[in-house]
């Protein structure tokens, strides 16, 4: 019976459409169901590094994400304090010859709108906006789910890719909220000619300090500038109101370079997200519901890679359900067992990264001197299982 259905997937971020793309092209119907009112992602940057081309490439998407996005002439690392520059990776023509591609930065909605028209383009898979999820039934031979507006629709298979805050995964594993690590974010976009003299604005660069740092970068083709800043919350930002904010972040941010306290200035404080991650788990998947993406192993940002594991999950999914042959448990199984020690190395990995960026005293100027005596070959050693890609059953 089941096998007439489509494979449903619950959210529509870029693990969700990944998947289904690569479920069509093996001749899957998908029918997408998203959340919110439209499909779309929210307006700001995102990195990408070469690992994620490999999915492009075998889902034909090479060339468009190419066009709708920059390569960095370098990612930098400074001292937050002082202004001096920590370390540097190169990231033009030495890193694409060893990783076979860029490492790039791109806007959001852009990148969103090419997995998006690519699925329109797609007669096997359909979109549903304004479809919230409330929880689903697996019958054993069939998964229902139902909508917050009160429709159901069945699948053959149900893939989870809500996000962090997953509801499939509440109903999956019930293993609690995931965990936040005490620090604020704030993202903000502003038009390149407002950045203040200064400010290098054709790199990706990171300005770290103790209990803070700022991450900034070009978008679409040096138009527009993004900004995050970070920093470790205290009693004092409870009362939550942008006032509250800007108060903290001054605080904070007090002995900061005057650079950064420029860019500061600059943020918007109504945009912000308490920053958090999950504990590695081996296993996302029971009967005939799956987890990928953030449902799965939300990570921290520190090494721009949640939104890369979320797009190779997406495609390895995808190959180990055509691999499985009709056979879900097999096909599940094999996706954890491809992608739980790499994801969670991302995790823990992002986990010491965040560390390093935010540490005081004397650890930090021993993290900052281990930073600073890496050479080029060194960090594409360090950095090589990541960037060369992930295995998969093709
Ligand atoms: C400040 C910051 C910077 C980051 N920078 C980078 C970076 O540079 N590089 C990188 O690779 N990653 C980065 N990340 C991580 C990245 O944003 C996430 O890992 C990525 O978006 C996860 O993709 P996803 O498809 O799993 O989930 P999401 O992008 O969260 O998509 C989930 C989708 O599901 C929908 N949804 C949720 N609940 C339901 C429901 N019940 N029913 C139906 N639909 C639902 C949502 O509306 C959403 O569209 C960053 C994260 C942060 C916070």
């Amino acid at each position: 019976m089941s096998s007439n259905l489509p494979i449903l997937v619950v959210g529509g971020g870029f693990g969700g459409l990944t998947a289904a793309l690569a479920l069509a092209r093996d001749g899957q119907q998908v029918r997408v169901l998203e959340g919110a009112p439209s499909f779309g992602a929210i307006g700001y940057g995102i990195q990408f590094g070469p690992n994620v081309f490999h999915v492009f490439d075998r889902i034909g998407l090479r060339h468009e994400v190419l066009a709708a996005s920059d390569a960095p002439s370098a990612l930098l690392m400074f001292d937050a304090l002082n202004g001096t520059e920590v370390t540097r990776i190169r990231t033009g023509a030495s890193l694409r010859d060893r990783f076979k591609y860029p490492y790039i930065i791109v806007h959001r909605v852009d990148l969103h709108n090419v997995l998006l028209e690519a699925c329109r383009r797609d007669p096997l898979v359909t979109l549903e906006a304004d479809a919230m999820v409330n929880g689903f039934v697996d019958h054993g031979d069939r998964v229902t789910v139902k909508t917050e507006d009160g429709r159901s629709f069945d699948g053959t298979l149900l893939i989870g890719a809500d996000g962090i805050r997953s509801r499939t995964r509440a109903q999956l594993l019930n293993d609690g909220e995931p965990l936040p690590n005490g620090y604020m974010g704030f993202r903000t976009i502003v038009p390149i000619e407002q950045v203040p003299a200064g400010v290098q604005t054709d790199i990706v660069a990171l300005w770290a300090g103790p209990g803070f740092h700022i991450v900034h970068y070009p978008l679409r083709h040096g138009t527009l500038f993004n900004i995050v800043a970070v920093f470790r919350r205290t009693a004092n930002s409870e009362r939550g109101d942008s006032a509250a904010y800007r108060a903290e972040l001054e605080h904070v941010y007090r002995n900061a370079h005057p650079t950064v306290k420029s860019l500061i200035a600059m943020l918007d404080l109504k945009r912000r997200q308490a920053i958090g991650d999950r504990d590695p788990v081996r296993h996302w998947h029971k009967g005939r519901v799956v987890l990928l993406g953030d449902a799965a192993h939300p990570t921290l940002q520190s090494l721009a890679q949640g939104a890369c594991m979320a797009i190779e999950d997406g495609l390895c999914l995808a190959d180990c359900i055509a691999a499985g042959n009709g056979d879900h448990e097999a096909a599940f199984g094999r996706f954890e067992k491809l992608r739980s020690v790499r994801t969670a190395r991302v995790t823990l990995e992002s986990r010491y990264i965040w560390d390093v960026y935010h540490a005081e005293g004397i650890n930090r100027e021993v993290y900052f001197q281990m930073m600073g005596e890496r050479g080029e070959a060194d960090t594409f050693r360090c950095l090589a299982w990541l960037y060369d890609g992930f295995a998969s059953t093709k």
